[in-house]
């Protein structure tokens, strides 16, 4: 879609000169760079095939080194290439490609510079953002809250993009891996794409559960204990297959 540029600064290019630009280098950028992007692009696509996203909604990075890869704004996933890379460094400087960067970089930035975040997903999922309407923290209604590091908490509304918005959200990230975004959505972060991705998974999903069981009429759903959600939380370090 978009030619691959990158800054002679960065100690990284190794394309060809483009003449008409001398503080400018193009070409393929370096291989692990490239495997990232191909991930960042499939994980992307992913939240719209999944339905956590419509159109050109929700967004995407990766952190390697201090570099960070993002989605460009307002471009349709399916359209991305590998010429598409598009990287900003921890300060927001665009050291990579020609696409302008998400809007919502503030958000992005704020996290890789607080946390040891390696990828970060942020989408619009329906019944994430419904709950973000409703309540100031998602009650736990499923051990797996405890994947996320406690009850979610719902950021206050800010506009999209803003320095504020990130702000909010980092306030309400405290001690937690994700939390929601007032009438707006989802952000998590994790040490992969597919961890950080699979936590919006389960986000939404724990959403989906509690306006489901809260919509019974006369009924009201159990929570769990601080105590009980520790236990999971301490259960969950042994989870799955040990190498
Ligand atoms: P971008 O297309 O700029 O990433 O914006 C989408 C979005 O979700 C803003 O909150
Ligand atoms: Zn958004």
């Amino acid at each position: 879609m978009a030619e691959t540029l990158r800054n002679t600064d960065d100690g990284h290019q190794n394309g060809r000169q483009d003449s008409g630009r001398p503080d400018v280098r193009q070409g393929r950028a370096p291989r692990d760079e490239a495997r990232l992007w191909a991930e960042l692009v499939a994980t992307a696509r992913r939240t719209v095939a999944d339905g956590l996203v419509v159109g050109t909604s929700g967004n995407v990075s990766a952190r390697v080194g201090d570099l960070v890869l993002v989605t460009p704004s307002g471009v349709p996933y399916d359209r991305l290439t590998p010429d598409d890379i598009t990287g900003v460094d921890l300060t927001g400087r665009q050291v990579l490609g020609t696409l302008t960067p998400t809007s919502e970089l503030p958000m992005h930035l704020a996290v890789y510079r607080t946390t040891d975040a390696r990828a970060v997903v942020h989408t619009h999922a329906v019944h994430a953002t419904a709950v973000s309407t409703l309540v100031s923290e998602l009650p736990p209604v499923h051990y797996m809250t405890a994947a996320l590091g406690g009850p979610v908490r719902v950021a206050p509304y800010a506009a999209y993009g803003s320095d504020e918005l990130a702000g909010n959200m980092l306030r309400a990230l405290t001690g937690r891996s994700g939390c929601l975004l007032r009438n707006h959505g989802t952000i998590t972060y994790g040490a992969t794409l597919g961890q950080a991705y699979d936590r919006t998974a389960q986000l939404e999903w724990m959403c989906r559960l509690w306006l489901t069981a809260s919509s019974v009429p006369g009924l009201t759903p159990s929570l769990l204990t601080e105590a009980q959600l520790a236990e999971a939380g301490e259960r969950l370090k042994g989870y799955g297959q040990r190498r």
